[in-house]
Formats: structure tokens, C-alpha cells, sequence
């Protein structure tokens, strides 16, 4: 509340008694529950999760699963934090809770699975804990498992568990932020093993899935956001959509709390996104950089000027481009709005200069670079 009103407030809470009645009336009396071993978060199910081209392998996989245990043995989802693991691994939980009853289905992260084991050390009951993870369940849901990097013990309990499992043919289904390859200080007999079967990465989705992503969020808090608004915070934090609901959930609480319609300028103050940072990309970003450096105007670096503090300015900019941004001779081109051959000139004459060890080009290429990294890696260009 304080951080919405940038004051302190007062509030209260008002709930109504939960005793409403929970049987629906076309429900048979005595209903087969399915055995709930972990409780799942019951927004992260299939049809809450959108498709695109940056989950859709990832996505369809974990339908194949959920429609059949067992088939793609084991499934590893990989990708960077906030991108829908958890949400796919918990839809799959979710569908067969309630297609395949039965089943006995264990969602749970590494560090509980690591606790449990612990826990069940300090009681003398070892035993409990194997048979409960190796001989009680049909499906083992396993998030994170980088979390047990390093954690030699558990990681042996897991190898035996994940052995009995997959030889009775029961299906594991583990998440981690980074590939198996890439799980430094983990067995290799695990590693080898997690590749055994289909091994299935979660991609940054790209600004229309992400705003897909934001319009399904607003809908599930059962709220209303302008798509102006939408594309702000879609574009800003697709990179981590843990941060885009956040930031979602801030909006829609503000506007319920202050009455106010939510406007991209609002959005901008309260979510801290600077029109600066959000509007310019890099490039942008890095043509200012250029051009306060040089102390020439975007109209003399994109022109045709071949005055000589222009054309230096110019070709140390492409040249900059090229080795310190990264970007292809085909974007340079399109950025500076030249031909072909005119960028990869620049390029070979500024080579050139260094060769010759020209002092002040070096000292120029070094300030710029310098610049570009410190602001690039503190985002704030
Ligand atoms: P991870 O486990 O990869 O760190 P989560 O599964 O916790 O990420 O996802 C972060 C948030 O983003 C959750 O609220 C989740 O519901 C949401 N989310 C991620 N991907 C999607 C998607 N494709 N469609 C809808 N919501 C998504
Ligand atoms: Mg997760």
C-alpha cells in the first residue's frame, strides 16, 4: 500500500466465512479424488498458458506427457528463470490430477526434495523417504534441479531414484534454468541420464507472445489494462515474466486503489521504466553515444558529408558497431544508412589506422567502447 500511495495508509480487510457449500449439484456423491501428494498452484494449467514460437516444443511435449506418462522418458525442460517452467511442469500435474485420478503424481522443487531427504536423515528414517519417492509414485515432477549443484549426497539419492523410476517405467519430468550439459558440478551419470530422453528449452518470447502472455495475465486477475499499457510492460519484461505479472499486478492493484485509469505515463512512473530506456533501442542508444563523443549531429553521421571529423566519426561508429556491438553487416548498413561496400570500407580503413597505430582513432575507439559497456551492462544507455 505504501509503495502505491508513496505514503503510509490505512486499510482493512474485509472476508466473507468460508462456508459455502463445495459440492455442485451434477457431481456423483462420492467422487474418486485424485491423491494429491503436493498441492499445485491452480492458475499454472494448459489452458492458461499461451503458445508461441519460443515454448511451443517445450509445450507440446508436456501435453504428450500429460496424455501419456511414460512416453518421453525423462522430459528436460530447460530455460531462463521466469519463462514457464513451472507452469508446465504444474499443467501437467494439473491434467493428470484430474484425466488419470490414480496416478500417483509428485510435484516438487529440488531444495524440498534436498530438505526431505535431510529431514528424513535426522529422524533415522531413510528408508520412508526411498520408498516414498521410489516405490510410491507414477509420476516425479522435478523443478529446479540446478538447485542441487554441487550437492553430491542428494544428487546419488536422486540417480537411484531417478533409476527405479525410469526402469518401472514411470514417468520424470525435470525443469532447471540451464541445460543438462551446462550443470556444472553435477554426476555425470545424472547428466547423461537426464539427456536420455527428450530434452526441450523455453525460449524469451518475442514482443506478440509476450503481450499475449500480459493480456492472459490481466484476464486472470480479473482485471483491465489499456493494450498501450500492454505493449509497455510486454516489451519491457519479456526477458522474465515472473517480473511481467509483478508488474501487472501492480498496475491493476493501483488502479483499483486509486480509481485512476492506468495510462502508459503512469505505467512508466510507477513501474520505474524511464522513456529513455524503453523507447530507444542499443542502436539509438549508441548513435547518441556517438555523436556526443564526436560532437556531430545524427543528420551528418547518416549524411553523405565527407568532411573529415564527420567521416571518422562515422567509420569509427561502424567500426564500433562491428567488433563491440556485434551487430552484421547487413544492420550496420541498414543503421547508418549506407550501402554494402561503404561499410565494409569503413571498416578496413579504420583496421587500417590501427595498424598504423593512429593515436587518435585508438583513443577514440577505446572511449567509445568503454562507454558503450558501462552503460550497456547497467542497462541505463
Ligand atoms: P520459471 O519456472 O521458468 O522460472 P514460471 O513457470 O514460474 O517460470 O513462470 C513465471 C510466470 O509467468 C508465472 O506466473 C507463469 O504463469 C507465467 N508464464 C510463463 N509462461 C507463460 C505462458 N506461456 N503463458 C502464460 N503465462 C506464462
Ligand atoms: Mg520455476
Amino acid at each position: 500500500m505504501r509503495e502505491v500511495f508513496g505514503r503510509s495508509v490505512e486499510f482493512r480487510i474485509d472476508y466473507a466465512s468460508a462456508q459455502q457449500n463445495d459440492e455442485e449439484d451434477d457431481e456423483p456423491v462420492v467422487k474418486k479424488r485424485p491423491l494429491v501428494l503436493t498441492p499445485l498452484n491452480p492458475i499454472l494449467t494448459f489452458d492458461n498458458f499461451v503458445v508461441g514460437p519460443n515454448n511451443m516444443f517445450a509445450y507440446s511435449t508436456c501435453v504428450e506427457v500429460a496424455k501419456n506418462p511414460g512416453k518421453y522418458n525423462p522430459l528436460f525442460l530447460y530455460g531462463g528463470v521466469g519463462l514457464g517452467k513451472t507452469h508446465l511442469a504444474q499443467a501437467i500435474g494439473h491434467y493428470l490430477f484430474r484425466h488419470q485420478p490414480d496416478l500417483r503424481v509428485i510435484y516438487l522443487t529440488s531444495e524440498r526434495f534436498l530438505n526431505e531427504l535431510v529431514d528424513s536423515i535426522k529422524k533415522g528414517k531413510v528408508q520412508d523417504f526411498r520408498e516414498r519417492f521410489r516405490a510410491r509414485i507414477d509420476v516425479l515432477l522435478l523443478d529446479d534441479v540446478q538447485f542441487l549443484t554441487g550437492k553430491t549426497g542428494i544428487q546419488t539419492e536422486l540417480f537411484h531414484t531417478f533409476n527405479e523410476l525410469y526402469n518401472l517405467g514411470k514417468q520424470i519430468v525435470i525443469c532447471s534454468d540451464r541445460d543438462p550439459s551446462n550443470l556444472n558440478s553435477f554426476q555425470d551419470r545424472l547428466i547423461s541420464r537426464f539427456q536420455m530422453g527428450v530434452v526441450a528449452k523455453i525460449e524469451r518470447p518475442d514482443e506478440e507472445t509476450s503481450f499475449k502472455i500480459a493480456k492472459k495475465m490481466v484476464e486472470l486477475e480479473g482485471g483491465k489494462l489499456d493494450e498501450e499499457v500492454l505493449h509497455l510492460v510486454a516489451k519491457h519484461f519479456s526477458d522474465n515474466l515472473r517480473r511481467l505479472r509483478g508488474s501487472i499486478i501492480k498496475l491493476l492493484m493501483h488502479q483499483q486503489i486509486s480509481n485512476e485509469r492506468i495510462t502508459v505515463e503512469l505505467a512508466r512512473e510507477l513501474l520505474s521504466i524511464s522513456s529513455i530506456q524503453s523507447n530507444f533501442s542499443i542502436s539509438d542508444k549508441f548513435v547518441y553515444l556517438l555523436c556526443q563523443e564526436f560532437k556531430v549531429t545524427p543528420d551528418e553521421l547518416f549524411g553523405s558529408s565527407r568532411k573529415k571529423s564527420i567521416l571518422i566519426a562515422r567509420q569509427v561508429g561502424i567500426y564500433v558497431a562491428k567488433n563491440y556491438l556485434g551487430m552484421s553487416l547487413r544492420q550496420i548498413a541498414e543503421l547508418f544508412k549506407k550501402s554494402h561496400p561503404t561499410v565494409s570500407h569503413a571498416i578496413q580503413k579504420v583496421e587500417e589506422e590501427i595498424k598504423k597505430k593512429n593515436s587518435e582513432i585508438l583513443l577514440k575507439i577505446e572511449r567509445i567502447s568503454k562507454l558503450l559497456s558501462a552503460r550497456v551492462s547497467s542497462q541505463i544507455i
